[in-house]
């Protein structure tokens, strides 16, 4: 375990920080103090906002839709496309800023968080100029019908702490290349690397109020949920989060995604090959300390080789280096507070009450020189899968190996549970994998491999784990409504002073 600190602290986080409204820096009375989770001292100071900010952010978004949305489709890509490159310019600093505000390694901070920002961009700054829409043969003679596609108006982002830049830039992608406008609300626990996005939405020359951020707990994520010239919720974050929202959406009848928990299966056939599967089955929970909603928490070991993976995995956690996320050797961050380290490390003893066995960590982690919220990544074995520990999503890092029997038994264990976000399966055998997945009830499935994302491709969950997918040309979708327009081909064209005539 390491305590070392590396790299230079950003000039950005000693502010003055503002909320970025309507194009201007604005100031607010009240600020929250953000913490470094890796050692529970002070990072920054932000504005918090106001019932009054959230209404002026979303006044100014809507003042700006009706000139974004008519912006020529290739100017919006191309104000897309600078935003990427100076986000690329900026990575090494943007990386510093998510490490220091989640805790994360900073190698996982600029291959995941930043280059996928970076890619997110380019990707959604080619579909503005390809969102076409329709001419649908009708079968009404003389008639003619075009199906045009409309941005659905000013969007509100809510997101969470886990992938800071990444949340906002999954729904920010595709809402400026529809012609939407957009609030964000980044999470309260890590607004910075989205605050400093704003510096550069300013620098490229987006136009005043198209992209607008507040800072704010649960009490400005629910007044903007509220405000009634809001048209669409895009939301991640937990599940009962995502059920208030909807049940606050419903009388404007406002367009809601979610994307809410997970608590993944992640399969291992006795016949794959074996060091593969820990390596993933590893890296599945111990990725963001286990603070991603596609954790492959819950581990189905073939009876047959359950114990050997058990003992591969509790080896590999109990030499995982821990530290703070801009020392190099760190593999494994802090998690993100002390009130969410303790509810993980109840689910432990939860666990261990209940009959599972302890193969690894299960504590808090002491680690030199820091004061912060670490965890050891911790192995349960012999869980059944109707333990607290197995159906609740514990987002951090603790992982159920659960030992099954056969294949209808697996799927069953598999699927009995309310979340509904990804899987994953090991074997060498592709025809089984292909069969299994086919009866996953998630959003996503990963064969050999796990946590696998691409800009390209769409993600996202059924049952309690939400509706509505991101990435992809998919993601367009909600943010984007359809017009039919019908015209009379036989109309005679009136002539000047008279009224149509046919
Ligand atoms: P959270 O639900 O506590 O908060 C998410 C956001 O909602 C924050 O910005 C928060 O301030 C805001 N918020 C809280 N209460 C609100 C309310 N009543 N009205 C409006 N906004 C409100 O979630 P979190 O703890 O920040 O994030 C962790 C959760 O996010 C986990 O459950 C994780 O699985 C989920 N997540 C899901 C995905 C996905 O794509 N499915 C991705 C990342 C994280």
């Amino acid at each position: 375990m390491t305590g070392t600190v590396a790299g230079p602290r950003p000039g950005f986080l000693d502010g003055p920080l503002r909320l970025y409204i309507g194009g201007e820096f604005i100031d607010t009375e009240n600020r929250l103090t953000v913490l470094d989770p890796a050692t529970g001292e002070r990072l920054a100071e932000v504005p918090l906002a106001g019932e009054r900010e959230v209404d002026q952010a979303v006044r100014a978004a809507r003042a700006a839709f009706p000139g974004w949305r008519f912006t020529p489709p290739a100017e919006r890509a191309r104000l897309t496309w600078s935003l990427a490159d100076r986000l690329a310019e900026h990575a090494e600093e943007f990386a510093t800023i998510e490490v220091l505000d989640n805790g994360k390694p900073l190698g996982e901070a600029k291959a995941v968080d930043i280059a996928l920002t970076v890619e997110l961009f380019r990707y959604y700054a080619g579909w503005a100029t390809k969102i076409a829409g329709s001419i649908p043969p009708n079968s009404v003679p003389g008639m003619l019908s075009l199906v045009k596609r409309e941005p659905v108006g000013v969007v509100a982002a809510i997101t969470p702490w886990n992938f800071p830049l990444l949340e906002v830039a999954y729904k920010l992608g595709p809402a400026l290349a529809a012609g939407c406008t957009l609030v964000v609300k980044p999470s309260e626990l890590a607004p910075l690397s989205t605050l400093r996005l704003m510096d550069l939405v300013h620098e490229v020359g987006f136009p005043r109020g198209v992209v607008n951020v507040v800072i704010g707990g649960p009490e400005a994520g629910a007044s903007l949920v509220r405000h009634p010239l809001i048209d669409k919720i895009a939301f991640t974050g937990q599940t009962a989060t995502g059920k208030a929202i909807l049940r606050a959406s419903a009388d404007d009848l406002k367009r809601v995604t979610l994307e809410l928990g997970g608590k993944s299966p992640n399969i291992v056939f006795a016949d794959a090959d074996l060091d593969a599967a820990a390596g993933g089955a590893f890296g599945g929970i111990f990725f963001n300390q286990g603070q991603a909603c596609v954790a492959g928490s819950r581990l189905f070991a073939e009876a047959s080789i359950a114990e050997a993976l058990v003992e591969r995995l509790a080896d590999k956690a109990g030499s995982l280096r821990l530290g703070h996320g801009l020392d190099p050797q760190t593999e494994m961050g802090p998690l993100i507070s002390a009130p969410h380290r303790e509810r993980v490390l109840s689910f432990v003893g939860d666990a261990a009450g209940e009959g599972a066995e302890v193969v690894a960590g299960g504590n808090a982690a002491d680690v030199d020189d820091l004061n912060g919220f670490f965890m050891q990544p911790t192995v349960l074995a012999g869980v059944r899968n109707d333990m607290r520990v197995a159906q609740e999503e514990i987002f951090g890092p603790v992982l159920s190996v659960i030992a099954w029997h056969d294949t209808n038994e697996l799927k069953a264990l598999a699927n009995d549970v309310r979340y509904g976000l990804a899987a994953g399966i090991w074997t060498r055998d592709t025809s089984r994998a292909l069969r299994v997945a086919d009866e996953l009830e998630a959003g996503t499935v990963w064969i050999n491999t796990y946590g696998m994302f691409d800009a390209a491709v769409p993600f996202g969950g059924r049952k309690h784990s939400g509706f509505g997918r991101e990435l992809g040309e998919e993601a367009l979708e909600p943010y984007l409504q359809s017009k039919s327009i019908w015209l009379d081909l036989d109309a005679a064209v009136p002539q000047a002073g008279q009224g149509i005539s046919r």
